[in-house]
């Protein structure tokens, strides 16, 4: 997987160089390419944005350095056979989640465009559609400083589910948001802590038990913090000894 981030803030990314984020780069499972925007702004001042047409509020990021960095980012792309997929963070976007980070994992390259101030240029994007995939993408329902701290969310979520970038692949089979139930919760040593106990059955060694009473916690969990998970989830996956609350 290539991924390419154009940003006016490259330093925003360096914890992608840590822990196994940074260690899925050091082993080439992917490969991960950052470009300053500033490098394709040409005047003195390497001015990336201007006052928005229409009066208003804020600044929009130009569309001359945007074009230029999307046409570099472009000679890039490994395969010709479809077009590199461009993803545009927004709030105004498909809304980010588990389900998009799986299809994405099986890209060959994303180009990254996190914006600023009030965003890019629209014409960009028009642009781009003969010449990218374009997917805005907002990472929830809130707004942010830039697209910076999203381009991180999306390329964690989507690297973790590349074979050979996760510590125990084991890891991704029951946790939240894959099986469409949360997962059930999680306790280490000592059995004793502060007077709180590890509940006994996890202390049995009976596997078929404890299997049972981790699906009743993910069942218990998710109705009680994630009621619309709880409704969406597939008739077809109740297993005959649930219990459905
Ligand atoms: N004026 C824009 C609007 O209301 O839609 C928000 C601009 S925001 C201050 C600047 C940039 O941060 C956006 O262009 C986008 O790149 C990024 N951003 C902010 N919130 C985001 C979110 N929830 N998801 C993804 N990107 C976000």
């Amino acid at each position: 997987m290539r991924y390419d981030v154009i940003t006016i803030f490259p330093e925003y990314l360096a914890p992608l160089e840590l822990s196994l984020m940074g260690k899925a780069k050091e082993t080439g499972r992917v490969n991960l390419n950052i470009t300053n925007l500033r490098d394709f702004a040409f005047d003195r001042h390497k001015t990336v944005d201007d006052t928005p047409y229409g009066g208003g509020a804020g600044m929009v990021m130009k569309a001359e350095p945007w074009g230029l960095a999307l046409e570099q980012a472009l000679e890039a792309t490994p395969t010709q056979e479809q077009l590199p997929l461009l993803i545009v963070p927004s709030p105004a976007g498909q809304v980010f989640n588990q389900q998009l980070a799986y299809d994405l994992a099986e890209e060959e390259h994303i180009v990254f465009a996190p914006a600023r101030y009030e965003g890019i240029d629209e014409r960009v994007l028009d642009w781009a559609e003969t010449r990218f995939r374009v997917l805005p993408v907002s990472i929830g329902d809130y707004v942010l400083y830039g697209g910076e701290v999203a381009v991180m969310v999306m390329i964690e979520a989507i690297t973790r589910l590349i074979p050979g970038a996760m510590g125990n692949p084991e890891s991704l089979e029951e946790e939240s948001h894959t099986g469409g139930l949360l997962e059930y919760p999680v306790y280490t040593k000592p059995a004793d802590w502060r007077g709180h106990r590890v509940p006994d059955i996890l202390l049995s060694g009976n596997h078929g038990a404890i299997a049972r009473w981790r699906r009743d916690q993910q069942i218990e969990r998710t109705f009680d913090r994630r009621p619309d998970m709880f409704k969406a989830y597939p008739p077809e996956n109740w297993d005959k000894k649930d219990r459905k609350k």
